[in-house]
Formats: C-alpha cells, structure tokens, sequence
C-alpha cells in the first residue's frame, strides 16, 4: 500500500516563489518560448506546447498503422503487418501516439531517468490529444497502467506510466475508462529490456506478472510510456487473459517504428 501511494506521487510543485513569479509572466510553450495565448495550460505549473510545435511532433497516422503492433505500415488500414504475422502476439490491437524518435525519446528519457517528473503532465495531454475526435477508446472500460516490480518502483520513486495514466485520464474527463492500479502486479524483477538483445527480450518477461479474477469479462486498456518489441506488453496481455480478460489493448504514447540492426543481430 505505501508503494502505491508513493507511485502516486504528485510531480514536485515549483517552489512557492516561482508560482507566484508564474502568475504574473505569461505562459510560454515549453519547446520554442513564444507566449501561449488562451487558457492553454492544465495546470498553472505544468509545461505545454504552442500550436507549431504541437505540430512538429512525429504523430502516429493512425491510417498507416500496423492495427495490432502499432508501427507503420507502407500500406493504410493493415490489420496486421508482417512481424505481427511472424510473431505470437497476445495483444489485440496496439495504438502508438507518436514515434518514439529525437524529441520524443529525449522527453521520455528525462521522465524516467532524470527524474524530470514535471513533464508528465505534458505527456499525458499529449496522449489525450491524440483521441480528439475519435471514439477508439469506447471499447475499453478499464485502464492500467503497466506496473513497475516494487525494487524498481524503491529506486525510481515514481511509476511512469501511472503518472502519464493519471494525466490521461485528467485531460479526458469521463471519456476515459475506469484506472485500476492493482489489478495488475509485477512480480518478477526483469532486467531492463533495452539491456537485452532481442531473443533475449523474448523470453526474459515469461512470469513477470500476476493479476486478480476482477479482470474477467472486462475489455482492458494497458498504457506504458514506450513500445519497442512489445514484449512486456504482450507478457502483461497474456496474464490478463488467462485470468479472464475479454479483450486486451495497448495505448502506448511512444513507437519504436524501426528495430536497428543491432537489435535484429545482436551480435554483428
Ligand atoms: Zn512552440
Ligand atoms: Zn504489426
């Protein structure tokens, strides 16, 4: 429980001086610093983007999307590209936000490595955003969050994915479906899966998770902070469904759309 509650964490409010400071300057997009007009921000102290570089940010077409394993596709409305076709796949569809590339990797690597938690609330807008105008996610009524193993969570502090899932959710409002955080345990401590090479990758999430009979009959949206060969995704999938799941989602906010050759032969 105390876990839970320090995964929840709030990301750290700038001291009382800047808020003040913050009142009085206008907000500036995070990326160029030009003055953002309109009540554009979540939160008076969170980062966000003008429209331009909204703009600029490598977004997922939903259309030339792999429909299960979210990368792109040279052909539009693929239901399933050739890896997925090579591949176990647990999960029943995938949607990516956006390529995990420059910008993108950069942010996501400073949430989670150089605690940079302020950008959360910007990640989870940006997910958000991204289901303007669509009712993808009316198939799903409960949303988890991939959960860290509790060593990881100790050295963290902070589960990121519950972070973007809390934002998510705070820009959808009642459009979102339901956040169940204990749902879905992880039970086995992995090693990181950019540590590994690919085969490895494969087999190194069996039995990382364990989850409760509540997820019978229900239709699962699992969020994670980046999907590189799916694996750990797939792992928590899997789980879910032996457990009774009807169906399994993925909503991941950054897509590793290439796998580089050193991922394809690791030892080259
Ligand atoms: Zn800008
Ligand atoms: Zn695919």
């Amino acid at each position: 429980m105390k876990e839970f509650v320090k995964s929840l964490r709030h990301p750290s409010p700038l001291p009382r001086c800047f808020q003040w400071l913050r009142q009085l300057l206008p907000p500036l997009c995070w990326q160029c610093k030009k003055v953002l007009g309109g009540r554009t921000f979540l939160e008076p102290s969170s980062p966000f983007l003008c429209s331009n570089c909204l703009l600029e940010l490598p977004w997922t077409d939903q259309d030339y999307h792999c429909r299960q394993c979210g990368k792109h596709t040279a052909e539009p409305n693929r239901l399933r590209c050739q890896e997925c076709i090579e591949d176990i796949w647990e999960l029943d569809e995938t949607r990516s936000v956006l390529a995990y590339d420059d910008i993108v990797r950069h942010w996501i690597l400073q949430l989670k490595f150089y605690g940079k938690e302020h950008l959360s609330p910007l990640l989870g807008r940006l997910l958000a955003l991204s289901f303007q105008n669509s009712n993808w996610l009316e198939k799903y009524d409960i949303l988890i969050p991939i959960p860290l193993h509790s060593s990881r969570l100790r050295k963290r502090g902070f589960n990121q994915s519950l972070l973007l899932a809390y934002y998510f959710k705070k820009n959808l409002g009642k459009f979102a479906p339901e956040l169940q955080t204990h749902w879905l345990r992880r039970i086995r401590a992995t090693r990181p899966q950019t540590e590994l090479p690919l085969a490895e990758r494969l087999v190194n999430m069996d039995d990382a998770f364990e989850t409760s009979l509540e997820v019978q009959n229900h239709q699962i949206l699992l969020l994670d902070d980046v999907m590189t060969t799916g694996s750990t995704l797939n792992a928590a999938a899997r789980c879910l469904k032996e457990a009774g799941a009807s169906s399994v989602g993925a909503l991941v906010l950054g897509r590793k759309m290439w796998d580089s050759f050193e991922d394809r032969f690791p030892d080259a």
